[in-house]
């Protein structure tokens, strides 16, 4: 059951699992909704008035004092059966910002509670796998729980995710992850990414780090007409082949075929595949704005 103090809470929290976000209908203003996690690349989303009445009364509030107030350029958010709604900023981040995307907190266990939300299991449940009391669980997803060798071999076992992942999380969690700048240049005779920061874990790889480095997962995408993050914005993401794997869960398709090819010919790969996904988003673009 959500309290109004946990609501203040989640509300304040952009990076932490639990996040929450107060919505509004496109079309009726009176109609509030709040969004939360809801694992993996899911978004919950339910009226305002299926919580508690204080929250909803809060929440109208803080709308009314401005605490919470639609940007000008808030991209609508489809939430099914025709309906459309905008997400409120709220004040406080906005004034944050400026630090909190140099100094990005890390939780160690944003990534279990995602992977426990799509796997749809009970917090009883894994706090009985985890060996941990209920006050136990509750530090261990606030991060205050001292993370043990113990409860790392329990996170392994539990998750299938491999000992030296939790372990870099650990290490990238004590060292303080420093989100922003999430890949660093090394002036040669051109440009070229010479380390990489996981968007999900922190894992940190250099270039001669080997495999991983090689196998981390970048994707840049600019958006079109349309898009949920705005028309002409560019987003990237980049991620190590483990978070990769945890955010796709089942639905990666994985196949041998080119086993047999060597570097060069992936490279060649890799680039006609750009080449194709940018003509076919361009091809896209142009039939819609002739629509
Ligand atoms: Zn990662």
């Amino acid at each position: 059951m959500l309290t109004i103090g946990k609501f203040k809470a989640r509300l304040i929290r952009p990076n932490h699992p639990d996040w929450l976000l107060v919505g509004v209908d496109t079309k009726d203003d009176s109609r509030l909704y709040i969004l939360g996690n809801g694992g993996m690349s899911n978004i919950n989303c339910a009226p305002i008035e299926s919580f508690p009445e204080e929250i909803k009364n809060y929440a109208i509030e803080m709308v009314t004092q401005g605490e919470l107030y639609l940007k000008g350029n808030e991209k609508s958010l489809r939430i099914g059966q025709g309906k459309s709604i905008y997400s409120y900023t709220l004040k406080q981040i906005e004034n944050l910002l400026p630090t909190s995307s140099t100094t990005r907190k890390i939780y160690f266990s944003s990534i279990f509670i995602r992977w426990q939300r799509s796997h749809q299991l009970s917090d009883e449940h894994v706090q009985e796998k985890l060996g941990l009391t209920a006050k136990e669980f509750h530090q261990f997803r606030e991060d205050e729980l001292t993370i043990t060798p113990d409860l790392i071999k329990k996170l392994v076992e539990i998750t299938g995710v491999s000992e030296q992942f939790w372990k870099n999380r650990e290490d990238q969690k004590n060292k303080g992850f420093r989100g922003g700048i999430m890949k660093t240049f090394k002036t040669v005779t051109m440009q070229k990414v010479t380390t990489l920061v996981c968007d999900g874990c922190g894992l940190e790889v250099n270039a001669d780090g080997g495999y991983e480095f090689q196998e981390f997962i970048s994707i840049n995408h600019y958006c079109g007409y349309g898009s949920i993050h705005g028309d002409g914005k560019k987003i990237d993401i980049d991620l190590c082949q483990q978070c990769f794997a945890d955010m796709c869960g089942d639905t990666l398709r994985a196949t041998d075929e080119s086993n047999k090819l060597t570097q060069e010919e992936k490279a060649v790969r890799r680039i006609r595949l750009n080449v194709a996904i940018f003509l076919m988003r361009f091809t896209n673009q142009k039939l819609k704005h002739v629509s």
